[in-house]
């Protein structure tokens, strides 16, 4: 089974390419549209966007094309295709419903030796349009030939996600250097190695950070003095509250390409199973009561391993600056000179409530919400309770499991009603999420007797009420039980 398999993968990669993909320069050029409905609009739009000149040949006009038409931004002809339309075009482009009229343009245009697209019918093109990834300079064309645009689609969103959407300012940016660099190394493979650091270093950093002028500055002294590659720089990273899916793009592309990454417990396997693989891995997890790493130690690390020339991933849960420490970690960076930048993650209180079905503010309920920590000090809590115990504001609680009977004890002594709402939500936004409500009156019986797992968030007010219509998250645990 296996040679013949082999063989099937090496006969599909020699198939050779339906087409050749090129970039063609259209500025200024006549360029011909049959067509004058929403598909010739769009098509107009993009060739527009190359700066070409278009020519619309349609019976009819329909919306923006029938503005751009009265203003002069297209020429228009009105009747139907004529051989004659084609004089003097560069290309041709038939978005008729009329299968007969496609096919008449894509005959006459071929015989002219004239590239020709006829809009969802690659058998009558003899050039196809891609999906674009447009960050100009830079162009990113996919094509599936012709054989599924919904893929051609689904993978061009792919690319939209990994790419960064400041590519083109780096571009351009790169592009004024060029000719200095050129001078500079005169060996090709330096330049290449120099462009290389570069590009994937700390200057497209500072231009995806949206520091432009800096970028140049740094730009200017490395073709001077020669790059440093070996400058360390840490990303503090909001790694959200468990599903991969919620994280951000900039999370993602520098999880890929950071030489170490520094997690604690809260980040889900899923999560560091998305940063690079052959990145070094420090836990410096952290137990309640019981700091396997003391926060000054990994501020240390930190400083530390940037120091070494390493790119330092600090990911942490959630996001970096909601009870996160992410401060502290950074006032030793800049003590240090060390370059960092921050990345919000979720927070564990969007998490829950969007994957629990709980708005934290809702109309009829609640016009407020606070987050506050719930981590029991010495068997208290040190909290303004007069301010939480307040009508219509819901109250998040993080840390809140062990002091979770205190924290129903006391908003009841400031005045909540012990039939209020109350929510526990554990590990919420994984497949090993629970949420148990009751009241502040019967929570703490009600759980006793549960295993609860950490992470878990406490929420409480009114807006608890809407759990059971709004929540829509099936984790593992309710599809074995077969809840709906
Ligand atoms: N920086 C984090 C919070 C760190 S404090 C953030 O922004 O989310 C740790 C607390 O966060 C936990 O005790 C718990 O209350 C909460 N938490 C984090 N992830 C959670 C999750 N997936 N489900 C429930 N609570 C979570």
């Amino acid at each position: 089974m296996r040679p013949l398999r082999l063989w099937g993968v090496f006969s599909e990669c020699t198939r050779l390419m339906d087409f050749l993909p090129i970039f063609m320069n259209l500025r200024g050029q006549e360029c011909l549209l049959v067509g004058g409905g929403e598909v010739a609009a769009r098509k107009a739009a993009l060739l527009q966007q190359a700066g070409a000149r278009v020519r619309v040949v349609s019976p009819e006009l329909s919306g923006t094309l029938k503005e751009q038409a009265a203003d002069g931004a297209i020429a228009y002809r009105q009747g139907s295709f004529e051989p004659s339309d084609l004089d003097g075009v560069t290309l041709a482009i038939a978005a008729t419903d009329d299968t007969a009229v496609n096919r008449q343009v894509s005959e006459l245009a071929r015989a002219r030796r004239l590239p020709v697209n006829v809009v969802d019918n690659p058998e009558l093109c003899s050039f196809i349009v891609p999906s674009i990834i447009d960050r100009s300079p830079v162009q990113i064309a996919v094509s599936t030939g012709g054989t599924s645009p919904v893929l051609a689609r689904l993978l061009r969103a792919r690319l939209e996600a990994a790419i960064p959407s400041a590519y083109g300012r780096l571009a351009t940016l790169v592009e004024g250097f060029r000719d200095k660099v050129k001078a500079r190394f005169t060996n090709v493979n330096a330049r290449r190695n120099f462009w290389e650091a570069v590009l994937q270093g700390k200057i497209a950093e500072l231009v995806f950070a949206g520091k432009d002028e800096e970028a140049r500055d740094a730009l200017d002294k490395a073709v001077a003095e020669g790059i440093e590659t070996d400058v360390g720089e840490v990303y503090l990273i909001g790694g959200g509250p468990g599903d991969p899916d919620l994280l951000t793009f900039r999370a993602l592309r520098l999880m890929q390409q950071a030489d170490v990454i520094v997690h604690d417990r809260l980040i889900s396997k899923e999560v560091l199973d998305l940063s690079r693989r052959d990145a070094e891995r420090i836990y410096v997890g952290k137990e309640r009561d019981n700091h396997s790493v003391p926060q000054d130690q990994i501020n240390q690390l930190l400083v530390d391993l940037a120091k070494q020339g390493k790119r330092v991933c600090r990911l942490k849960g959630g996001d970096p600056f909601v009870f996160g420490r992410g401060g502290e970690e950074i006032e030793t960076l800049t003590a240090n000179g060390v370059n960092f930048q921050v990345v919000p993650g979720i927070t564990a209180a969007l998490g829950t409530s969007a994957y629990a079905g709980i708005p934290l503010t809702h109309r009829d309920y609640s016009q407020s919400v606070v987050f506050v920590t719930g981590h029991l000090k010495d068997g208290s809590m040190n909290l303004n309770w007069k301010g939480l115990a307040q009508p219509n504001q819901t109250i998040v609680f993080y840390m809140g499991l062990k002091g979770l009977p205190v924290i129903c004890q006391k908003l009841m002594e400031h005045g909540l009603p012990a039939d209020l709402p109350i929510a526990l939500v554990q590990q919420a936004t994984t497949p090993r999420q629970r949420v148990f409500t009751g009241t502040l009156g019967t929570m703490p019986a009600l759980i006793a007797n549960e295993e609860i797992k950490p992470p878990t968030l406490i929420i409480v007010g009114n807006v608890v009420k809407l759990h059971d219509k709004l929540s829509w998250f099936r984790s593992e645990a309710m599809i074995a039980k077969g809840e709906h």
